[in-house]
């Protein structure tokens, strides 16, 4: 038996699964170096272990003033000292005293007295005199101690993703190690008779598994940790054992097997579960079959995705609606997809009704971001999205597209 069809808009959809995953707790904490961090989703709060930054800091190469004693120019000081980044004892106990400046490097103190720091490209130094041809602000081109952060400030938050910049957070907080959570496992499990596994020679008409394998991409780049499952047949039996292993991840992705044909059985085989389905279906294309729900097994509750099994399809509906679920179950609020706004390198017709996710190649400058459809053969062409680095978004109301025109985009 099938469940009752809910056939879902694609915001419904989204919401729906943006929605679960909220309510989804984080997998256990682990301590990690550093790097093995990336990625994954910091399971406690990273603290000043200092003030950011520690010292009045010079922005500039130049010289460190009184902006009173520079207020008119040319103004000529005394020099009576250079402070470099990482200020020897001396170079730190340099004091200005009023017609005094210091010559001083980016990233050093600045000297007790000056309120303020002359660029370089402003001033010139004949041995210790200084000339001062531009008038500064008190406090420009210093950042006092401590505006970025006081000791013991939070500088980033439990449940934020381990990105570049918070590893150079935690870097600069002494972190050599970082609590993070554990990445969620995540169990894949392609259906579909006519497939072999990639390290099988083909019969002439079977074809490789790839799916397995681009799910397990990006549940690797979502933080996720995939589990391949053996691929199962378009058999009822059989796909019921697999299901069962693959409920014990905390996450199942099928892919196939979701369509109208007659061994499409995944639907029927998840109902035999007692699956509790959130929508079976979402008006958009490539990916309109796609099944999300959850099943009740031994004390746990395992949610699922039924995701169509044309490679393009797959791709598209596991980064619209399965990646949520991955933050959510890595203790993370879901991130927003990444949306952006390009012009139109050609123009194209569409049919209208369902929202579409149109294999793209986003390029040109900052000034003026081009996208461009990539040639493809429908959603089962794995080359044109080899091609592709982005869909364009068509909402279901649109069907004709000028040139020029600014449409949305969805970057991979
Ligand atoms: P299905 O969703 O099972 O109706 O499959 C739709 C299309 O995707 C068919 O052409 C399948 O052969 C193909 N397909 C299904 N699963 C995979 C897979 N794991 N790898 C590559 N192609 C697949
Ligand atoms: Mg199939």
């Amino acid at each position: 038996m099938t469940p009752d069809p809910k056939l879902l808009s694609f915001s419904e959809a989204r919401q729906t699964v943006e929605q679960y995953a909220a309510t989804l707790g984080p997998t256990q904490p682990e301590m990690l170096s550093l790097l093995d961090a990336l990625g994954l989703v910091l399971a406690e709060d990273l603290r000043a272990d200092r003030d950011f930054p520690p010292f009045p800091r010079s922005t500039r190469d130049g010289f460190a003033v009184r902006a009173a004693d520079v207020a008119a120019t040319p103004a000529r000081l005394r020099c009576v000292g250079e402070i470099k980044a990482g200020a020897t004892v001396e170079q730190s106990a340099i004091k200005i005293a009023a017609g005094e400046a210091a010559e001083i490097m980016t990233g050093a103190p600045v000297p007790a007295g000056a309120d303020a720091v002359v660029m370089v490209e402003y001033a010139e130094r004949d041995g210790d005199v200084v000339t001062v041809r531009r008038a500064v602000r008190a406090g420009e081109n210093i950042v006092p101690a401590a505006a970025e952060a006081r000791q013991d400030a939070t500088m980033v938050l439990r449940g934020t993703r381990v990105n570049h910049a918070i590893v150079a957070v935690a870097a600069a907080v002494g972190r050599a190690e970082i609590a993070a959570y554990r990445r969620p496992r995540v169990a894949v499990l392609a259906t579909g008779d006519e497939l072999v596994d990639i390290n099988l020679p083909p019969g002439p008409n079977e074809i490789r598994n790839s799916n397995s394998y681009s799910l397990a991409a990006q549940v690797y780049a979502a933080g996720g940790e995939a589990v391949i499952l053996p691929v199962a047949p378009d058999s009822a039996h059989e796909l019921a054992l697999l299901l069962r292993k693959g409920f014990q991840s905390d996450l199942l992705l099928i892919s196939g097997g979701v369509s109208m044909g007659k061994y499409d059985l995944v639907e029927q085989v998840l109902a035999s579960f007692d699956a509790r389905f959130l929508f079976t279906g979402v008006r958009i294309q490539p990916g309109k079959p796609v099944v999300f729900g959850e099943v009740a097994l031994h004390g746990r509750t395992v949610p699922f995705f039924g995701l169509p099994g044309n490679p393009v399809s797959t791709m598209v509906t596991f980064q619209l609606f399965a990646r949520p679920l991955l933050d959510g179950l890595a203790g993370s609020k879901p991130q927003p997809l990444p949306f952006a706004q390009a012009s139109l390198k050609e123009e194209f017709t569409i049919k209208t009704g369902l929202t579409r996710f149109l294999p793209a190649q986003l390029g040109g400058t900052h000034e003026r971001p081009e996208v461009e459809l990539v040639r493809w053969q429908g959603s089962g062409d794995l080359m044109a999205v080899s091609g592709a680095n982005c869909y364009i978004v068509v909402p279901p109301d649109r069907e004709r597209f000028a040139a020029g025109e600014a449409v949305t985009v969805l970057l991979f």
